[in-house]
């Protein structure tokens, strides 16, 4: 909940929810302010600023449809200052990659050109210079035409996270393997990116120089998380689970887990009854929160905590790590018949991976 507590769900669109950073807000105010100053009232800037948002909104649920088609579900669409996100619950390679990251550019441009056919209907002028188009007062239906130009461009990008770079990285996962083509790809756009940032520095422009520098950690990002699931790639999750670890009853106090908080390395507790069956995850904030509403006797079933995320030992690693499996990518608790015998955190994922690269440049 924590990722979407500064974010306010204003609907759902094909069940989607679609929510809005409340940032978003204070830019709205912004650009309205802006607009008086240069004379063409508030509302007319506020509105412009909302209507470029509803088309990154609608480039994102281009995204999520695209991805539907080929059975991806999306969790939520987050429409930040910097631009939107579709959480997909995973990304397929190959030609699946390829329709779902040009789904969102496609979007816009068909509203571009809908846009600018509405406007040369209604006998409307064209500006012939771009501070024509990007003046105060001009034709709005225009003027929204031209910003879905420009989002379609920008998308284009050939650098991740920019749609351009999955379009690419498709294009090269289908000549080679998806590890050397995500390389490729992010190599590309960490190249793009710096070539960006000193054109940035050298026109003095700060927006490109944050958007290079986003393009440059996005791409590194991107091609760590390939290298990753590649090697968890056959893995089971019984390779990276942690076995040795403190659990809790239900009935046990908030004090108890507080002592274990601060014994332990552990901030993270299942909650497991007599028949080994798991109630919750019990996380450093639910204690926290536990002992601050229930005090030290409070039980630790009287506190609400969402539901434990569990997996079998034998389930597919990659699959999990990949988010093919729709998993959360937090702790996850491994379950047999028997009961809870494991727990995948981040670092114990991490601890996994770097072992087995390690281990493959020493031989077997
Ligand atoms: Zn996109």
């Amino acid at each position: 909940m924590r990722s979407t507590g500064w974010s306010l769900e204003i609907g759902r669109l094909f069940g989607i929810p679609i929510r809005v950073h409340l940032t978003f807000f204070v830019l709205v105010v912004w650009f309205g302010f802006a607009s008086v100053s240069q004379g063409a009232g508030f509302v007319d800037g506020a509105a412009r600023i909302i209507l470029v948002f509803a088309s990154v909104g609608l480039h994102e649920l281009g995204h999520a449809l695209a991805a539907r088609r080929f059975g991806v579900g999306t969790i939520e669409i987050v429409l930040y200052p910097i631009g939107g996100v579709a959480r997909l619950r995973g990304m397929p390679h190959g030609i699946a990659e390829l329709v779902i990251a040009a789904a969102g550019p496609a979007v816009n441009l068909v509203l571009a050109l809908v846009l600018f056919m509405g406007a040369v209907a209604l006998g409307q002028t064209l500006p012939v210079t771009p501070e024509g188009w990007m003046a105060p007062g001009t034709s709005l239906m225009l003027w929204l035409s031209l910003a879905n130009v420009m989002l379609f461009l920008f998308n284009l990008l050939p650098a991740f996270p920019m749609d351009g770079g999955r379009i690419l990285r498709a294009f090269l996962t289908m000549v080679t393997d998806p590890v050397r083509g995500t390389r490729v790809a992010a190599a590309l756009g960490q190249s793009f990116a710096i070539l960006f940032g000193i054109f940035g520095i050298f026109i003095s422009n700060l927006v490109l120089m944050i958007i290079a520098v986003f393009i440059f950690f996005g791409a590194g990002q991107e091609a760590l998380i390939s290298r990753r699931q590649a090697w968890l790639q056959g893995r089971q999750v019984r390779d990276a689970m942690i076995t040795r670890f403190e659990r809790l009853a239900p009935q046990e106090s908030f004090g108890r887990a507080a002592q274990l908080l601060l014994r332990t390395t552990q901030d993270i507790f299942p909650v497991v009854d007599g028949w080994g069956r798991v109630g919750m995850v019990l996380t450093r904030d639910g204690i926290l929160r536990g002992l601050q509403e229930l005090g030290p006797d409070g039980a630790l079933l009287e506190i609400e905590a969402p539901p434990a995320v569990t997996v079998g030992p034998d389930d597919d690693l990659g699959e999990i790590v990949s988010g093919a499996a729709g998993m959360p990518l937090g702790t996850l608790l491994v379950a047999d018949e028997t009961g809870v015998v494991g727990m995948v955190t981040p670092e114990s994922l991490a601890n996994l991976v770097a072992i087995l690269s390690r281990m493959s440049e020493t031989g077997p």
